[in-house]
């Protein structure tokens, strides 16, 4: 019969830093494995035993099935060739402090359950509201607050349930409650409306730029407004996922204002621009805004997972997500001295996440990922120059921030044969995409390890292929 083991500390020591070490054996190779898995699917499925072991194995063997297995069925979304989607960064400094949270295995669910977790994540998430440029109100030294959710999905959520709470308290039924956002906006503003059970989810229309139409927002409203129904909530974007359009922040905080909507504004990826001052024009009128979340690790070289959400009063969020069950009392909470995160949002137990974005900050100082930012825009402007010079494509959309959107003249075949062309190469992986009919190619500059050589590489690509596909 086996026993029940634990690994030592000494163990712990010798396999860590095997781990390390095949850690930053894949950052150095990373560059020279396709950015895209290979493996047909299934195939990880079938390398894999059909039941549990029974029996405890040696960590040597674990480790050995990650070249085995784990990394012919990685997407490597640190790979400097990743110009898809928007990236997911990481950097040494941020998976390290990834590491040290899990080894310490803190639960923040209260102040009480782990004081650190919770004054951490409360200074650096103000020390934020500085960086972005936010309204001084929203730190937790005043009326407002911020808080890191698991991804910008969650913040949205929250949002959502707030706004819902508030129009309920004054007397709306749910059915009635409708949210607003543009056409261009994320689907998890619309998911997030349905898991918050609104009644109407309202897609308002776009302008040439794709930035939403604030006279079209005025319209809907009072219509909706005309029909009995309550306008409760309205999402603007700084930065839709598309690309990268900016919606008139301004216009959309003085309608919520006027209809007593909550004002959100998703700033996932273009959010983290804001640590430079010159892009903050893009998100005027924020002091309108009830809410507003930004993902660092979208652009910053923070590890996945953190979004962070920020609220200009934090009193009725408190009030709509507060339980307090018997086990959860205690002496801290009761002073009323102490923030409980476990009221910020929908979970209870809570990741150490500040301590990652704590240890990125430090590390690289603000000024060192400012100047990673500014690179990226910088290349994307050379980008979408070049693209403009180019007889046989053409830029479909603004370039305001590190996302370049164009297309091949000839039209939506030829534009998606250029992206299959260039996603084939292997070394560099960009995502096509729709609006209304249109195929285009997004080519989006964020990854912590993409250098100028490697822009340069994915152009020469697209030069030749562009050539070809015609
Ligand atoms: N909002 C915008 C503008 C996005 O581009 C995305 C994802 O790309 C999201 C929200 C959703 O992000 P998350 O995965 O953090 O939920």
């Amino acid at each position: 019969m086996t026993s029940h083991r634990d690994m030592t500390p000494d163990e712990f020591r010798t396999h860590g830093y095997a781990m390390i070490d095949w850690l930053a054996n894949y950052m150095e190779r990373v560059g020279d494995l396709p950015v895209q898995s290979e493996v047909e699917p299934g195939w990880i499925r079938q390398m894999l035993p059909g039941q549990a072991p029974e029996e405890p194995e040696p960590f040597d063997a674990i480790a050995a099935d990650l070249d085995r297995i784990v990394v012919p069925g990685l997407t490597n979304w640190m790979s400097p060739g990743w110009f898809a989607y928007f990236p997911c960064t990481t950097s040494g400094p941020g998976t390290l402090g990834e590491l040290v949270a899990a080894g310490l295995d803190q639960q923040g669910m209260l102040w009480a359950t782990s004081p650190v977790c919770t004054e951490l994540e409360t200074v650096v998430v103000d020390w934020m509201v500085d960086l972005l440029g936010l309204p001084a109100g929203w730190k937790t030294t005043d009326r407002g607050g911020g808080v890191m959710q698991q991804t910008a999905s969650d913040a949205a959520h929250v949002a959502l349930v707030v706004a819902r709470d508030q129009s309920q308290r004054r007397g709306a039924r749910i059915d009635q409650c409708v949210a607003y956002t543009s056409t261009q906006a994320h689907s998890s503003i619309e998911k997030g409306a349905r898991v918050a059970g609104y009644g109407h989810v309202k897609l308002v229309e776009v302008d040439d730029s794709y930035a939403m139409r604030a006279d079209a927002l005025g319209e809907a409203v009072s219509d909706d407004l005309a029909s009995g129904l309550v306008p409760t909530f309205v999402c603007s974007t700084v930065g839709t996922t598309a690309t990268t359009a900016v919606d008139p922040i301004r216009n959309v905080g003085e309608l919520a204002r006027q209809h007593g909507m909550w004002h959100h504004v998703d700033a996932a990826f273009a959010g983290n621009a804001m640590l430079c001052e010159e892009f903050r024009h893009h998100q005027d009128g924020l002091e309108l805004a009830d809410s507003y979340t930004v993902n660092p690790y979208k652009w910053t070289p923070m590890t996945f997972d953190g979004s962070l959400f920020f609220v200009a009063d934090r009193a009725p969020l408190i009030q709509a997500l507060s339980i307090l069950p018997e086990y959860l009392r205690n002496q801290a909470s009761e002073s009323g001295q102490v923030i409980d995160y476990r009221d910020w949002h929908v979970a209870l137990g809570r990741r150490f996440r500040s301590l990652k974005l704590w240890f990125v900050l430090r590390y690289y100082g603000a000024s060192g990922i400012r100047a990673r930012l500014r690179a990226n825009v910088g290349w994307a402007q050379d980008l979408a120059a070049r693209v403009e010079e180019d007889e046989r494509l053409e830029l479909v959309a603004p370039v305001p921030f590190s996302l370049v959107c164009f297309r091949h003249r000839s039209g939506n075949d030829a534009t998606e044969s250029l992206a299959t062309e260039v996603n084939r190469s292997g070394h560099s992986y960009l995502t096509a995409s729709r609006i209304g009919g249109m195929s285009f190619l997004r080519v989006s500059i964020g990854q912590v390890n993409t250098r100028e050589e490697h822009v340069e590489r994915l152009w020469r690509c697209i030069d030749e292929e562009a050539l070809r596909v015609a």
